[in-house]
């Protein structure tokens, strides 16, 4: 087994009992990425330099015993994290050259425990897509089929984890952006409840939406990332000021007694039989294990896609003003008078889906329609909210798929938004009630792509969600395999 290959866990017990050095690690993922970078395409910036660096510096901690978490540990992060020492684009030609003068809340967690920052990660320009097509650079692809897409947003940091190029990484959800590509590329990713959590640097798109979240090989590592990531911070005013669970602790615990909710309006007749087949394959697993399961109802559910698409657009035409030439980023050279400037600047720095959406969220915020269509959709949050309430009286967490099919190949859904948006329907519910989620493996269609299996839970039962998930991947008892990869 190469180095590359191990979980977070494994590499922490032979880094700690110094059969292995975080420079070693680092080098195994560097080549890694050397040999399959060119097909795969997980990353706008790379910096090998800084990673090596970074890892000198980890194994100094380790010889003196200290270390643990992610200390040594190459990871990749999203390109809408802000980092001090590297450009922030969020995959944006607006911000092609951005080096913001700040480290996101969660980079300095890393950088605190000594993790090796190997580069930023692939996304949808601004987070907007589900596939990463609307990336204004390369765009990754699925390292178990490369024709097909990795998902999106955060498509670039499932395909550097699913792939072997770095150990785990952290995305950013606002509907799905990390449970979504973890299943489609067969790894874990979570999604934690809103506030959980700080967004302090993560380069805003739908600001009562956004969550940061791990995608990792398996539940474990999932649990050990969390930990680094969670907690209070008074510089994100939603950040929720609540002790952080032991997570781990969690893993161990049985299931009896645990009552998991089968939502019926999640399993209708747009789902593909196999996806279908993997999810009640893992309700049996959750039976099996001591779980009770119980039939529940999610009424409102039909009406996400609509909500959401109304909500996320609104609120990032209002965060994606202020990029006008002026600040930072890209600017269009000024000709003759400042409008002009800022209309250039914004129709040659924005790709379409990204002014598809400031087309939408503009006209639903506007004066006369505000009533009828964000304060509306805001409504539909709060009955979904009262369905989650009233499904917790009966059950504990709730199984659903988290897409309605495998991968697809890249190019079939990037001209009709409207397929694409449908393609979110099992994930944005968790956003919209603030919920935290999380995506598991749970097995392979018959052409071979993985398939997930989503986890919902009330706010702040992370450690439960993660409990259910240890014994889900424990009872499918999957074999964990990092695919080949020919370009
Ligand atoms: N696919 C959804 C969208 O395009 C979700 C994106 C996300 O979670 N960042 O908005």
């Amino acid at each position: 087994m190469e180095p590359y290959e191990l979980t977070i866990a494994e590499a922490n017990t032979l880094l700690a009992e110094k059969k292995l050095s975080s420079v070693e690690l680092t080098r195994s993922c560097l080549e890694r990425i050397e040999a399959t970078e060119k097909a795969i395409s997980s990353f706008i910036s790379l910096d090998p330099e800084l990673a090596l660096q970074a890892a000198a510096k980890a194994d100094l901690h380790l010889q003196s015993g200290e270390g643990g978490g992610l200390c040594g540990v190459p990871l990749s992060v999203k390109d809408l994290l802000c980092t001090r020492d590297r450009t922030t684009t969020c995959g944006s030609k607006i911000l092609e050259n951005f080096a913001p003068p700040y480290d996101a809340t969660v980079v300095e967690k890393l950088n605190s425990e000594g993790a090796v920052i190997v580069g930023k990660a692939a996304m949808d320009e601004f987070a907007m897509g589900s596939t990463s097509e609307n990336c204004a650079y390369d765009i990754p692809s699925n390292p178990w089929n490369i024709e097909c897409v990795a998902g999106g947003s955060s498509g670039g940091s499932a395909s550097s984890v699913a792939s072997g190029q770095v150990l785990g990484s952290l995305g950013s959800d606002t509907g799905g952006s990390i449970r979504q590509p973890a299943s489609l590329c067969g790894i874990v990713g979570m999604k934690p409840t809103y506030g959980r959590v700080s967004r302090y640097g993560l380069v805003a798109f739908a600001s009562s939406l956004d969550q940061i979240g791990p995608l990792t090989r398996d539940v474990s590592d999932c649990a050990l990332m969390m930990q680094t990531i969670c907690g209070y911070d008074r510089r994100d005013s939603t950040s929720v000021d609540r002790p952080v669970e032991d997570y781990s602790s969690f893993l161990t615990q049985g299931l009896r007694g645990v009552r998991v909710g089968v939502p019926r309006e999640y399993f209708s007749d747009g789902l593909d039989p196999e996806v279908h087949k993997v999810v009640m394959d893992g309700v049996g697993v959750l039976r099996a294990a001591g779980a009770e399961i119980v039939d529940v109802s999610i009424p409102h559910i039909d009406y996400c896609v609509a909500a959401y698409y109304l909500i996320a657009p609104a609120e990032a035409s209002s965060n994606l003003a202020r990029y006008d030439g002026v600040a930072y980023g890209f600017r269009k050279a000024v000709t003759s008078d400042l409008v002009d400037m800022y209309k250039d600047t914004r129709s040659q720095g924005f790709g379409p889906e990204v002014k598809r959406r400031i087309l939408i969220g503009t006209y639903a915020l506007s004066s006369g329609y505000y009533d009828a269509y964000y304060k509306k959709a805001s409504q539909v949050r709060t009955l979904l909210l009262n369905d989650f309430k009233r499904a917790w009286e009966s059950c504990d967490l709730l199984i659903s798929p988290v897409s309605p099919t495998p991968a697809w190949k890249k190019g079939e859904k990037a001209d009709d938004p409207l397929a694409m948006y449908l393609s979110d329907i099992f994930t944005l519910s968790t956003n919209l009630a603030g919920l935290p989620g999380l995506s598991v493996p749970g097995g392979y269609s018959i052409s071979g792509l993985p398939i997930g299996i989503q986890l919902q839970g009330p706010h702040f039962h992370e450690g439960e969600l993660l409990k259910c998930g240890f014994n889900l991947e424990k009872g499918l008892n999957l074999e964990r395999q990092i695919p080949a990869i020919t370009a």
